[in-house]
């Protein structure tokens, strides 16, 4: 098992007291090369979720396991990328590839290769030498999706890495990314609020409910080229299993 979140439990304190619970009792796992997507609500705390798979916060019930260990804090197993690509303005391309390698203490000659090996991978050769201004929104999630990558994570988390992009350059990094990341065999939790994203890019979707957030539907995705989300969009099925998802978020009522 690669992930495994077990009757999971996150409060926040407020100026109240411990009484904002962001998720409730969440529990499921996700097999090795699986890739599940977490729709929801909004603040309904997907990025809770991640954020715990990554160590940066401890469940208050429960507990979260990678590679069946239960994680205690921030770890190598797993790359975390964010919307926002967070990549160094005074570092170019590779510079910023190789910043998780250089990190761990990596040597140069290792740190380089791998880290052009990764842009290669995404479709940045021959932009190493770019700065991030110098690239594309698309382009910069490439390098940030390289970056995570490089590291050899074993599980990576994305939290809605198209989101803030425009609707065309949004379908070509699906499709790229789903291929990169099905070559790559890793296990990938995908937070999005884009019905049709989670249905186009997933093995498995995890539907949670308003806040506190628990798991109210399991969508297994039966549907061929998992790696090829734009070969998946003209499926008529597609359609039908973002209407199932719709409406188990009960989203009608509240969207006339
Ligand atoms: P989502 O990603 O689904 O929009 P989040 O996981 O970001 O939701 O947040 C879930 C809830 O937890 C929200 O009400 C948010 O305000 C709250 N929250 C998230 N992080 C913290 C924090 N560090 N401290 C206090 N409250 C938080
Ligand atoms: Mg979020």
């Amino acid at each position: 098992m690669a992930l495994e979140f077990r009757g999971v439990t996150k409060q926040f304190a407020t100026n109240s007291g411990w009484d904002l619970t962001a998720i409730r009792d969440v529990t499921f796992k996700v097999n090795e090369g699986e890739f599940v997507s977490v729709v929801g609500p909004s603040g309904c705390g997907k990025s809770t979720l991640l954020s715990m798979t990554a160590g940066l916060y401890q469940p208050t019930a429960g507990e979260v396991l990678v590679s069946e260990e239960r994680v205690t804090g921030p770890n190598d197993h797993v790359g975390f990328m964010l919307q926002k690509d967070l990549l160094l303005p005074w570092r170019n391309i590779v510079g910023n590839v190789e910043f998780g390698l250089e990190a761990r203490g990596v040597p140069k000659g290792p740190r380089r290769e791998r880290a052009m090996r990764e842009l290669q991978r995404c479709h940045l050769a021959g932009f190493e030498n770019h700065y991030p201004y110098q690239l594309s929104g698309g382009m910069r999630q490439r390098a940030a999706l390289a970056r995570t990558l490089a590291v050899d994570p074993e599980i990576i988390l994305l939290d809605e890495p198209f989101s803030a992009l425009d609707a065309q350059t949004k379908l070509l990094l699906q499709d790229s990314f789903a291929t990169t990341i099905a070559e790559s065999g890793k296990t990938t939790l995908l937070i999005t609020h884009d019905l049709a994203e989670a249905v186009l890019m997933s093995d498995r979707i995890l539907v949670l409910s308003e806040r506190p957030g628990s798991i109210i539907a399991e969508i297994k995705v039966d549907l061929p080229d998992r790696a090829h989300p734009l070969r998946r969009r003209v499926m008529p099925e597609v359609g039908e299993y973002a209407g199932q998802i719709f409406r188990h978020l009960k989203l009608e009522e509240k969207a006339i």
